[in-house]
């Protein structure tokens, strides 16, 4: 068996423990005669499991007392309008910070549902190379919330700052980098992130949300779209897919034993660290288009010289065991999408590769 380094942009890698377990529990769980994935949601075999994810994300999350933690569907898409659909009320407006290709989508979604404002946009001239700076962001006092895109998954961009929007309560597309560094809760209502970068395998939208926004969301919209519909059912209100939370649960396991978020963070740290400097010390071969103090720690964005070098860039990398390097269709280039189940390890490798290919093509 050869397992290459992974570096898609999600679905992602994941630790291969997790993996390894889920091959060794497949077809008998834990004793009881059947997969995890022929067990009922409501049966005692799964709601242990489900309980374990839930406890083991928010121990490690460091999740507050007051916010519920729901495993929703629909991906992070979905809660670009759900998010609007239960929190802003008719007669009220919502700020949008936009940088970059989800923040556009999250913003064009809430403008179907109420009245929204950009309370920043970074991608006027087109780029989006950076997130905005405190002093740029333009508040309303009175927006029903304020939304901001932590990690541009795209553009390579990350907030390195915890914005101040005074009362006006947080609302975070953490798709990518949740559970990647520990979050100051302090002026969050809701976070909402995709399972398929960091928390696990697709199908499942994490969504964290404070009880007294649950509490005060709208009524006037379907059933199945109230955060109190699930919060109240503990995510079972409708068939949740049970094998995506059984890979949850084993992510978090590991998670755990790699130390905790703290422990993640300083290995992300290290791994960013090593492919922005093989691209700050390569004499121009390499150009990374973000600003340096908006750099992402999860996505590296690069470009070479031409289309054409950095096809054979691709080429070889993925000759030599490198896959998914390839940076997104919107934006072209290279991107390493580095998130918490990516070995160092696997980064040494990539970054050995860049040096080489920069010494045989300059
Ligand atoms: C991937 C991603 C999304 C979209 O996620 P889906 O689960 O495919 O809907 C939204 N926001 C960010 C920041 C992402 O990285």
């Amino acid at each position: 068996m050869t397992r290459v380094a992974n570096f898609n942009p999600g679905p992602a890698a994941l630790p291969l423990s997790a993996l390894e377990l889920a091959r060794d529990e497949l077809l008998d769980f834990e004793g009881s005669g059947m997969s995890i994935l022929e067990h009922s949601h409501r049966g005692a075999v799964y709601m242990k499991v489900h309980d374990e994810a839930m406890a083991l994300f928010r121990e490690h999350a460091r999740v507050p007392a007051d916010f519920e933690i729901l495993f929703l569907q629909g991906g992070a898409s979905q809660q670009f309008a759900v998010v609007p659909m239960n929190l802003l009320h008719p007669g009220q407006s919502a700020d949008y910070a936009l940088t970059g290709v989800w923040a556009e989508k999250a913003f064009a979604e809430a403008k179907n549902v109420g009245t929204v404002r950009k309370a920043a946009d970074t991608g006027t001239d087109g780029k989006y190379t950076r997130v905005p700076t405190q002093e740029e962001l333009n508040l309303d006092p009175k927006a029903a919330y304020f939304h901001y895109t932590t990690n541009n998954t795209v553009m390579g961009t990350q907030y390195h700052y915890a914005p101040d929007t005074g009362n006006v309560v947080q609302v975070l597309d953490m798709s990518s980098d949740v559970l990647s560094y520990p979050l100051n809760w302090s002026k969050v209502g809701l976070v909402y992130a995709g399972a398929q970068k960091n928390i696990g395998p697709t199908g499942i939208t994490v969504v964290i949300v404070r009880k007294d926004l649950i509490a005060s969301g709208r009524k006037d919209i379907p059933v199945i779209f109230r955060y109190a519909t699930h919060a109240k059912e503990q995510s079972l209100y409708n068939t949740i897919p049970t094998f995506g939370v059984y890979l949850i649960r084993n992510t978090l396991r590991w998670i755990a034993a790699q130390g905790g978020v703290m422990a993640l963070k300083k290995t992300n740290g290290e791994k960013a660290r090593l492919i922005y400097a093989a691209i700050d010390e390569s004499a121009g071969f390499y150009r990374g288009p973000v600003e340096v103090a908006s750099r992402s720690e999860m996505n590296v964005v690069w470009n070479l010289h031409t289309p054409e070098l950095e096809a054979a860039f691709l080429k070889d990398a993925e000759a030599r065991g490198l896959a998914g390097l390839k940076g997104h269709r919107i934006v072209g280039g290279l991107r390493a999408s580095i998130y918490n189940a990516v070995p160092l390890a696997d980064v040494q490798k990539l970054v050995t590769f860049m040096n080489e290919f920069r010494e045989t093509h300059s």
